[in-house]
């Protein structure tokens, strides 16, 4: 039987980074509620083909998916709220349509045609949307398109998305603008007039939206949301108040407070469907916000500017706190800052409970990091390293406990005398940069007897990944002769290290892993990773 998938289409106004993300994922959660399945888009308009070769400070953190995708941070979002896995082709980008059409104009595929932005590419978009959607089995699909109305490349994006509505027909598609309503700081008033403005250049281009959220500060207005309706043509009930709240988790109950949901449904003519129990999930958001107890780490990174670079880790830091009741309080170093001098390092490990050593590429900073492990090992903080945490977690063990004073990864020093982490094999064939690291779930055996398998409680689990370098096997031998275990092992080849841990002698909790366990953390499913380090930086078990 054809199952047809309806659409909703979610565009963005006046500004970017006004939290369109999570007003989808939000709109998706409160639709999988109500017993739809749900699946989810983002297109980026940029020309990259992948998340993948961008500098998180440009862009934020890349979120990897289960099949190695290297994406936008918005499909965590969408993960962590829908409690579902993505794929790669749930992000779509201008690069990853173009490559597309391309490659298929050089086959000759398109026997002799000009090939044009309408129809090919638009097609290609089309397409794309359609079969991401039909690929999860979904009853509805929600397509966010990043940027704001009104950019150049998002063009035959909204094109694309126009065409759809009309094909789909408007039983099974509906339009929702986000857009910020500014508040002035001179007289507090909400102003409507940026609204407007992209409402009209989205109808220019055809689209007329059947939703409008708007973005503010403080609740709605009644004079704006009657400004905003009469504006942009549509009913007062379906112009959304979507106000700053105290927990991004918390965005769900407003919009369900306001009949989000049944206005969405009765658009696509999906009606009779009960309101669903969210006590649940209001008990899960009040015990984030109202936590008085506090856990404070320190997080060693090179992108600390930007804390977009750290999402999921973030995310996942506030899963396990929850967890335990605990709000994570959050002490960020910059490891170049460190490196120079400007900080002292001995801060990283004052009035805090944990440290983390973040993920990174390139040198810069490297060495403020292997201070900051070795004053964490030294004093035995609870520790946890992730991938290039885990890395230098080794050359520091090897530099200062080993006395292998040059040991290095070979990202760093390709000469090292003592290359204790090296480029894996399979990369040194490798000519191209994008989508070519070691990327998305493996499965790890965890070796029995240590912390990460009482963390775990499992034989074998399977995390997300993201590197080029691994450690050397060369030298496993002679960091467990200085307490450095390794703790797990790929399933694949069981010689790649996965995890390794201070044999409790010498640390009472210092644990670094290769993949990334933030990636797999949902609010009501903390990693256990997560859950470790929070336990640990409170003294209580897990
Ligand atoms: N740069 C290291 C590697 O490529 C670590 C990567 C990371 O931290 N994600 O292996």
């Amino acid at each position: 039987m054809q199952i047809t998938v309806k659409y909703i289409f979610v565009t963005g106004g006046v500004l970017s980074s006004v939290g369109k993300g999570i007003t989808a994922a939000s709109i998706g959660f409160l639709l999988k509620q109500r017993g739809f399945s749900v699946t989810m888009i983002k297109i980026d308009p940029y020309i990259n083909v992948d998340a993948g070769t961008m500098n998180p400070y440009m862009h934020g953190e890349v979120f990897v998916t289960e099949d190695g995708g290297e994406t936008d941070l918005d499909l965590g979002h969408y993960e962590r709220f829908l409690d579902i896995n993505l794929t790669k082709n749930h992000n779509i980008t201008t690069g990853k349509v173009y490559l597309s059409v391309i490659t298929k104009e050089r086959k000759g595929e398109y026997l002799g045609q000009t090939v044009q932005v309408i129809p090919h590419i638009t097609n290609e978009i089309k397409d794309m949307i359609r079969s991401a959607s039909k690929e999860s089995h979904a009853d509805i699909s929600i397509v966010e398109l990043g940027g704001t109305v009104g950019d150049i490349e998002g063009l035959p994006f909204l094109e694309a998305i126009r065409q759809m509505g009309l094909e789909e027909g408007p039983k099974n598609s509906i339009y929702i603008h986000v857009a910020l309503a500014p508040t002035l700081s001179t007289t507090g008033e909400q102003k409507t007039k940026p609204i407007q403005h992209s409402v009209t250049e989205l109808r220019r281009i055809g689209i007329q939206p059947q939703i409008v959220v708007a973005r503010s500060i403080a609740p709605l207005e009644e004079e704006a949301r009657r400004k905003i309706s009469l504006y942009a043509s549509i009913p007062k009930k379906a112009v959304i108040s979507n106000y700053d709240v105290d927990t991004i988790y918390r965005v769900p109950l407003i919009l369900e407070e306001q009949d989000l949901p049944e206005l969405i449904l009765d658009k696509l003519d999906l009606n009779g469907i009960p309101k669903p129990d969210l006590a649940y999930w209001k008990e899960y958001v009040d015990t984030l916000s109202n936590a008085q107890k506090e856990v404070r780490i320190s997080m060693v990174g090179k992108y600390v500017k930007l804390k977009d670079s750290y999402l999921s880790i973030i995310e996942a830091l506030k899963h396990a706190g929850a967890s335990f009741g605990v709000k994570p309080r959050l002490k960020w170093f910059e490891a170049t800052d460190i490196e120079r001098g400007k900080i002292d390092v001995e801060k990283v490990i004052e009035d805090t409970d944990a440290v983390i050593v973040l993920p990174g590429f390139g040198k810069r900073g490297f060495l403020g990091k292997i201070e900051a492990i070795r004053v964490a090992r030294e004093s035995e903080t609870p520790f946890m390293g992730i991938c290039l945490g885990m890395q230098l977690s080794v050359v520091e063990a090897a530099r200062n406990l080993l006395g292998l004073r040059d040991a290095n990864t070979t990202e760093f020093d390709p000469n090292t005398p003592h290359p204790v982490v090296v480029l894996q094999e399979e990369q040194k064939r490798l000519k191209q940069l994008g989508g070519t690291m070691r990327l998305g779930a493996k499965p790890i055996r965890i070796l029995p007897g240590t912390t990460v398998h009482k963390l775990y409680g499992r034989d074998v689990i399977v995390e997300r990944h993201r590197h080029r370098y691994e450690v050397n096997p060369d030298y496993i031998d002679r960091l467990e002769s200085v307490g450095l275990k390794v703790s797990a092992v790929s399933l694949e080849d069981e010689l790649r290290v996965e995890a390794i841990e201070y044999d409790k002698k010498v640390h009472k909790f210092f644990i670094a892993y290769q993949p990334h366990p933030e990636f797999k953390s949902r609010p009501l499913r903390p990693s256990p990773a997560f859950r470790g380090i929070v336990a640990a930086a409170l003294g209580v078990s897990v």
